[in-house]
Order: C-alpha cells, then sequence, then structure tokens
C-alpha cells in the first residue's frame, strides 16, 4: 500500500518524497535528536531499555490489541520507550527485576492505550444541580425523542418527500404546525439555534435599517452571543435607548424615525437589574409599532411552554404568553426550558415567516434530520400527554422537591459512608440547584446537597472524578466536595457511588 502524503494539493507518494529528501539526511537528524538524550543515560543500564517490539509482545498488550485499534497500542508503546530513554519513567538497575517490569510497563501502557483510543465526547455524570448546563450539554432528550432519532437515522425518511403526492416536501413540515398549536403562532420555522434564529430575523427584517432596543436589554450570553455584535453581523443599525436601569415608552416614540425597522425586545437570560427599574412591555409597544409602522420582535432566549412558577420559580413569559402579547415575531432555543435538540425557533405572524422562508440565509441555517426527528417527538410530548415533565427529563429534574432530594441525598449518604469508611466526613445539608443556561435569572431551586469531606484537597479529588468513566462533575464549595443529586439520574446513582468510593478510599 503506498503512503501518500498530500502536498500542496498534489498527492505524492512517500518514496518519491524521500527520493526529493535523501533519507540519509533524514535518518541524521532524527538519530542526532534522539542520541543525545539515550546518550545521556549510563551505558550498562540503556540495554534494559525495551524494544517498542519486545514491549508489544507482553500479555497486557498482546490482549490489549484484541479490544483496542492497534494504532493507539503502539502509539502509547512507543511514548513509553521515549519517556524510557528521557528519564521520565526510571529504568530498573536489576537484571532480575527486567521481567516483571516490562510486564508492568504492558499494563501501563495497555491503560493508556485504552485511554486514548476513548470516544472524545463522553458521558458526564453532572453532579452540580445545574438542570441546563451549557458545558455538558444542556437539555437531555426525552426517550421518545431519542428513540425517533434513531428511526429516522436507521432508515430512510419523508424528510423533504410528501408522501400525499410524492412530490418533494419541505423539511419544516414536520415541526411548524406543532410548534403553532402549542404556541399559538401562525407560523413558524426552525433554525440551529437561537443565535442563528435571531441573526436570521434581524438580517431579514431590519436589514440596513434601525432596530431600537433599551439599554438594559442588551445582553451577552455564554460569552459569545453580545447584542451589539450580533446587530453589526445582522446588517443592523443599533440605536440604544434609555438608561441601563430605566427605560420609557416615550423614549421608544421619540427613537422612531424613517429608517426603523424594528423594536427588538431580548430577555435578559443571565441577570436581573433590580431596584429603581423601569422596562417597557409589548403589550405597551403594540399600539406604538401599528402608528409607526415598525415590527416588534422578542428574543425570549429560554422560550418555556410551561408555568415556571409551578416550580416555584418566578414567573417567566411562556412563548404563548409572549406571542399572545403581540409581538410580530418571537425566537427562543430548544435546548433550553423546551427540552429539546440544540434549535432555535422563530415564531410569528404568517407574512414575518413567510419572508424569513425565502431568505437564502435560511438554507445555510438549516437543521439536521436528527434534529428534526427529536423536535418532532418533543413537541409532541407537549400536545399528547398530560403533564410534559413526566417524560422530558430538564422539566422533571425542575420538579423535583426539596423533600425528595433529602430523601435521596441521605440514602445516598449512607451507602457513601459505608463504602468509604473513616477516611471521609459525609453530610447532608441544605442548598441550593440552578436552572442553568440564563434561563431562570437569579432564582435558585431548593435542593439537599451531599457533602463530603475528604483528608485529600478537594480539588484533586474533583480532576481524579473528572478523570473517571463516566466523569464525574460536582461542585466545591469551601473546600468540601459537595453533590446535588437533582441533576444526577437514579440510574446513574450506581456508578456515581462506585467512583467517589473508588477516590475516597
Ligand atoms: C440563550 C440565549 C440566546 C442564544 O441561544 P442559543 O440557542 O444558545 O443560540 C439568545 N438570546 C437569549 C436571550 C438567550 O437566553
Amino acid at each position: 500500500m503506498p503512503s501518500k502524503l498530500e502536498m500542496s494539493g498534489k498527492s505524492v507518494s512517500l518514496v518519491t518524497l524521500l527520493g526529493r529528501w535523501p533519507a540519509t539526511r533524514l535518518y541524521f537528524q532524527w538519530g542526532k535528536a534522539h542520541a543525545s538524550r539515550f546518550m545521556s543515560l549510563p551505558s550498562e543500564l540503556r540495554r534494559y531499555i525495551p524494544s517498542v517490539n519486545v514491549l508489544l509482545k507482553q500479555d497486557a498488550l498482546v490482549s490489549a490489541l484484541s479490544n483496542c485499534p492497534r494504532w493507539a497500542v503502539v502509539q502509547e508503546t512507543r511514548k513509553v520507550v521515549d519517556e524510557i530513554r528521557e528519564g521520565a519513567i526510571p529504568l530498573v538497575h536489576e537484571k532480575s527485576e527486567v521481567q516483571k517490569w516490562r510486564a508492568e510497563l504492558g499494563e501501563r501502557i495497555a491503560s493508556r492505550a485504552k485511554r486514548a483510543a476513548m470516544y472524545s465526547l463522553r458521558h458526564v455524570i453532572n453532579g452540580t444541580g445545574v438542570v441546563l448546563h451549557t458545558n455538558m450539554g444542556r437539555a437531555l432528550l426525552a426517550e421518545s425523542a431519542i428513540e425517533h432519532m434513531v428511526m429516522v437515522a436507521r432508515n430512510y425518511s419523508n424528510l423533504e418527500l410528501d408522501l400525499e403526492s410524492g412530490e418533494r416536501g419541505s423539511r419544516y413540515s414536520h415541526v411548524s404546525d406543532l410548534i403553532c398549536e402549542l404556541t399559538g403562532a401562525e407560523d413558524a420555522i426552525v433554525v440551529n439555534n437561537n443565535a442563528a434564529a435571531v441573526v436570521l430575523t434581524l438580517s431579514e427584517l431590519a436589514k440596513g435599517k434601525e432596530v431600537v432596543i433599551a439599554r438594559g436589554e442588551l445582553v451577552e450570553i455564554g460569552g459569545s452571543f453580545r447584542i451589539p455584535e450580533i446587530m453589526e453581523v445582522s446588517g443592523c443599525k443599533l440605536k440604544e435607548i434609555g438608561s441601563t436601569n430605566r427605560v420609557h415608552l416615550s423614549q421608544y416614540e421619540a427613537a422612531i424615525g424613517e429608517e426603523t425597522a424594528l423594536l427588538l425586545k431580548v430577555h435578559t437570560s443571565n441577570y436581573r437589574v433590580i431596584g429603581f427599574t423601569k422596562t417597557v412591555e409589548v403589550p405597551e409597544l403594540v399600539p406604538l409599532a401599528k402608528e409607526k409602522g415598525v415590527l416588534i420582535m422578542n428574543d425570549l432566549g429560554s422560550g418555556s411552554l410551561v408555568d415556571l412558577t409551578r416550580f416555584g420559580l418566578r414567573h417567566e413569559p411562556t412563548v404563548q404568553e409572549a406571542l399572545a402579547e403581540g409581538a410580530d415575531v418571537v425566537t427562543f432555543s430548544g435546548d433550553k426550558l423546551l427540552g429539546g435538540p440544540q434549535i432555535g425557533v422563530i415564531a410569528g405572524r404568517a407574512e414575518v415567516i413567510a419572508r424569513l422562508r425565502r431568505n437564502q440565509f435560511l438554507r445555510a441555517l438549516r437543521v439536521d434530520k436528527l434534529t428534526l426527528a427529536a423536535l418532532e417527538a418533543t413537541l409532541r410530548i407537549y400536545r399528547d400527554t398530560k403533564d410534559p415533565v413526566v417524560d422530558i427529563p430538564g422539566l422533571r429534574m425542575l420538579n423535583l422537591s426539596a423533600a425528595e432530594l433529602e430523601i435521596r441525598a441521605k440514602t445516598f449518604a449512607e451507602k457513601l459512608s459505608a463504602g468509604t469508611g473513616s477516611n471521609a466526613r459525609i453530610s447532608v445539608l441544605p442548598g441550593e440547584s440552578l436552572v442553568g443556561a440564563g434561563s431562570a435569572p437569579a432564582t435558585g431551586l431548593p435542593t439537599f446537597l451531599v457533602s463530603i469531606r475528604s483528608t485529600r484537597p478537594a480539588a484533586q479529588i474533583d480532576t481524579e472524578l473528572r478523570d473517571m468513566t463516566p466523569a464525574v462533575m460536582i461542585r466545591i464549595v469551601d473546600g468540601d466536595i459537595v453533590i446535588d443529586l437533582r441533576t444526577v439520574a437514579p440510574r446513574e446513582e450506581q456508578q456515581l457511588l462506585q467512583a467517589l468510593t473508588t477516590i475516597l478510599t
């Protein structure tokens, strides 16, 4: 098999390459680089350095090769030989120890090879109590959504096929009607995420025009979504009004001119301005927008379909409420409180959505079939079941009461104490869980935490927990390891217990 290297677009076989770059020179340079380290070892020890081939014959590696790809085993073996040469792995000094030492190296390489061959995207047990954690993938999907994704992945589907006529169909048709039915919107489309939804909507409705927004709503979300920059990439001119804490209807009125296309409301997802504040809500803006002939857009961010007060959280407008208030278009995420896949929904008046459907940019933001499958199944839960809280994992977690969590925490703490003995002091304390992803700013949910004090530093335990399979994420509070079982699935508890027991003892 000729090795091929890509060079400036042309593919060149390794043989030709070596022909162009004399092999002797290559070899000489490699030798020089390696010889210096090698030579620094006392000569009587050098002979104990195993070759790659010798190590590969160790029992541990022979068996590793049966369940681990060969590249990983060879790569880690080479690295270990290099580390021995560099002195990072100490050499044995006695001939009698050589066999045993090589066997140990074999074990070490086998475990490193297994690690090197692991998936990059891995299962993480979320012990932080942050339900929608952006760094841990936000919403977990409902079982029916997972099953529907698998069906669509495994088979051909009618993604863009109208089965009745046999003609070409629209991929959005699988979810648009459901969204309208659930939210009261006249029409809706979905794109890759809410950031894309905002950019597409702004660029279609207000490119080259002015967009009026209250200064207090110029949010930055997750470090990469900043309204001023989003306006710029959408080609809109930002017109800020009001002060950080207050804005008045008269200021909106004064700001609207010839160039104004849109009034934009943005949910201040990850902060709240409290104290001497005033905002202008959409119902107050509707008559003004009508009179001046401009549109109203509301970026809801999280966009829940259920009233959050049932979980004991502060009221946030649902998507239904936001549309009923009279905004022409609302945008929200699919993987925050909705509990679906990563998407952005654009829902609103039919003429507005029709304009978006014709926008060429929509093609670049179009969602994948797996995403659509997960979204369709998620939306059907809201339509078809008595209470979405039963099937949607994120909502189910938010719905866990402090009393239920106290029982779970105490049972868990007892089992952990039994396993760790005197190595750790374990207690159960009241605390707070967070919704996360800027979905319910400045409000937490009462919970009970399993708190662990070990003789070893918490930061070290934290590192080791992240290195487990599955990895474990915890909180550190005042030097203690703290775990909130709200975000740990009951099926994960045993694995979590195992990981903690292993590391603490
Ligand atoms: C989260 C959020 C976004 C970004 O949504 P993504 O789905 O993460 O792209 C935009 N606006 C608001 C108000 C948000 O809360």
